[in-house]
C-alpha cells in the first residue's frame, strides 16, 4: 500500500487528536529512527521520555519474548514474580528511602490518579471526612484522566471539560506564600513534578522545597511527586527527588520504568499504602508479568549499563554544546533541566515551533514544551558521537531559521 493511502486510512479511522503531519517511522535502533522512505532520523524524544534504553534494544526484546512466551497475564487475582521483583528492586534502590510499597499501574495517569485515591483516603482516614484536598502548580502536567487533569494547571487544557473535580487548587510554581496560604487542615496533599517536563522544564527552587518540606512536616500535608517523566535515570538519579533534598510520601513512575512498554507504578510509604485496604484500589492489567519483565529487564540495564553516570555525563556534555549554541547564534535564552531532561529557551526572537520544524528538516527528532522550548530527550544511552552529530543538527537548524 501507498503510504499516502495509509496516512488517508489513518485520518479517517483513527480520532484526530494528534498533529503528526506525514511522519511515519518503520523501525528503529538505538538512537535512530527509519521512516518509510529509508531515510534515517536521530531520535531526542524517545517516544516522549520513554524508550530510555534506545529502540529494539536487546534485552528488552529478549525479556517480551521470553516472558510473552511463558506467561503474559493472570490480573491481579494472582501472585506474579516479575510484579514482585520488580517491586523489591524499586524499594530497595538506593535513594528510594522510606518508599516501602509499590502499586502497578498501566500508564502515568493511572498512576497519579492511583496517588490522589491514595492521599483521598489518607486524608480522611487521618483527619476526617472533609480532609480531600489536592493543591498543585501552574504549569504542570499529570495526564489526561478526570482527576489528574483537574490537577494539571493549564487552564486551557480544562475548558471543554468541565465541571472539574471539587477540592482542586493552583499554586504559581515557586510562589512559597501563595502554597502556604493554599494549604488548610482540609488539604491531604500536593502533587508536583520537580522539573516540570510539558511545563517547559522549569525546576522547583530550594526555597519552595522548604516550603513544601514545613508543611508535611508540621500540617502533615503528603507530598506526592509524579516522576513520570523525571524518573527511572532521566536526571542522573534513579528518582530526582533524591537531588532535592527531601522524602515524598508518593511517588509516581511510568515513561522510563517499561522503556517503550506500558507500565507505571505509584510507590508509597508504609504509613501511607496501609490506607489503602483490600478492594479499596484495582487494575486489571496493571503490572502484568509481560509489562513487570520489561520493567525488571529495564531496571538491571540502568545499573549493568551504568546509565546514571551516563545521563549525567552526556547531560553535561549536551548542555555544554547547547550553550555554544546559545552563544553563536544569540537566540536562546536559557539551557535549563538536569541530566538528560534538557530544555533550550529560546528568546522571542523564533518560535520553538518552527526550531521543531527546522530540526526535522536536518533529521533530527525533538519535542516541544510550553513557553517556547525545546525538549532534548535521547535515550540514557546515548554515546558521546551520537550527542555530537545531533549538537551539529541542532546547531544547523537554528541557523537556518534565522535566515
Ligand atoms: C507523560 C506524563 C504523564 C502522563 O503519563 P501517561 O502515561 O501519558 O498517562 C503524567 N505526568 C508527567 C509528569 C508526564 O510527563
Amino acid at each position: 500500500m501507498k503510504t499516502e493511502d495509509l496516512l488517508a486510512m489513518g485520518n479517517e479511522s483513527l480520532f484526530n487528536t494528534y498533529k503528526r503531519d506525514e511522519k511515519l517511522f518503520i523501525s528503529g535502533k538505538g538512537a535512530y529512527l527509519k521512516n518509510n522512505n529509508d531515510e534515517v532520523y536521530i531520535d531526542f524524544v524517545s517516544g516522549i521520555a520513554t524508550n530510555i534504553l534506545g529502540h529494539a534494544n536487546d534485552k528488552i526484546v529478549e525479556a517480551i519474548s521470553k516472558q510473552a512466551a511463558k506467561l503474559m497475564h493472570t490480573s491481579n487475582l494472582f501472585w506474579n514474580q516479575p510484579a514482585i521483583e520488580l517491586s523489591h528492586k524499586l524499594v530497595n534502590s538506593t535513594g528510594a528511602g522510606s518508599l516501602a510499597k509499590v502499586f502497578f499501574t498501566n500508564s502515568g495517569a493511572e498512576a497519579n490518579e492511583g496517588a490522589l485515591k491514595l492521599a483521598r483516603k489518607y486524608g480522611k482516614d487521618t483527619h476526617g471526612d472533609g480532609c480531600t484536598k489536592i493543591i498543585s502548580l501552574t504549569d504542570s502536567f499529570h495526564g489526561r484522566t478526570m482527576a489528574t487533569l483537574t490537577a494539571t494547571g493549564q487552564t486551557d487544557m480544562h475548558e471543554y471539560f468541565k465541571p472539574l473535580l471539587p477540592g482542586s487548587v493552583y499554586v504559581p510554581l515557586n510562589d512559597s506564600e501563595a502554597l502556604k496560604s493554599a494549604a488548610d487542615a482540609k488539604t491531604c496533599a500536593v502533587l508536583f513534578e520537580t522539573i516540570q517536563g510539558e511545563g517547559g522544564i522549569n525546576t522547583l527552587s530550594s526555597e519552595f522545597i522548604a516550603t513544601l518540606k514545613s508543611l508535611q512536616q508540621e500540617k502533615d500535608i503528603l507530598l506526592i511527586i509524579d516522576e513520570v517523566q523525571t524518573g527511572m535515570g532521566r536526571t542522573g538519579t534513579l528518582f530526582s527527588f533524591e537531588q532535592f533534598g527531601f522524602k515524598p510520601d508518593i511517588i509516581t513512575l511510568a515513561k522510563g520504568l517499561g522503556a517503550g512498554y506500558p507500565i507505571g507504578a505509584f510507590v508509597a510509604t508504609d504509613a501511607v499504602a496501609d490506607h489503602f485496604k483490600s478492594g479499596d484500589h484495582g487494575t486489571t492489567l496493571g503490572g502484568n508479568p509481560l509489562a513487570a519483565a520489561v520493567g525488571n529487564a529495564v531496571f538491571d540495564e540502568i545499573f549493568q549499563a551504568d546509565l546514571l553516570n551516563n545521563s549525567n555525563i552526556r547531560g553535561q556534555q549536551l548542555a555544554d554544546g547547547l550553550r555554544q549554541i546559545a552563544k553563536n547564534t544569540g537566540v536562546i535564552a536559557e539551557v535549563k533541566g538536569l541530566g538528560l531532561l534538557i530544555g533550550v529557551q529560546f528568546t522571542d526572537a523564533v518560535s520553538s515551533a518552527d526550531i521543531l520544524n527546522a530540526c526535522f528538516e536536518e533529521n533530527m527528532l525533538v519535542a516541544g514544551a510550553k513557553h517556547n522550548v525545546i525538549r532534548l530527550l535521547p535515550p540514557l544511552n546515548v554515546t558521546e558521537t551520537e550527542i555530537d552529530e545531533a549538537l551539529l543538527k541542532f546547531a544547523s537548524a537554528v541557523e537556518k531559521s534565522l535566515k
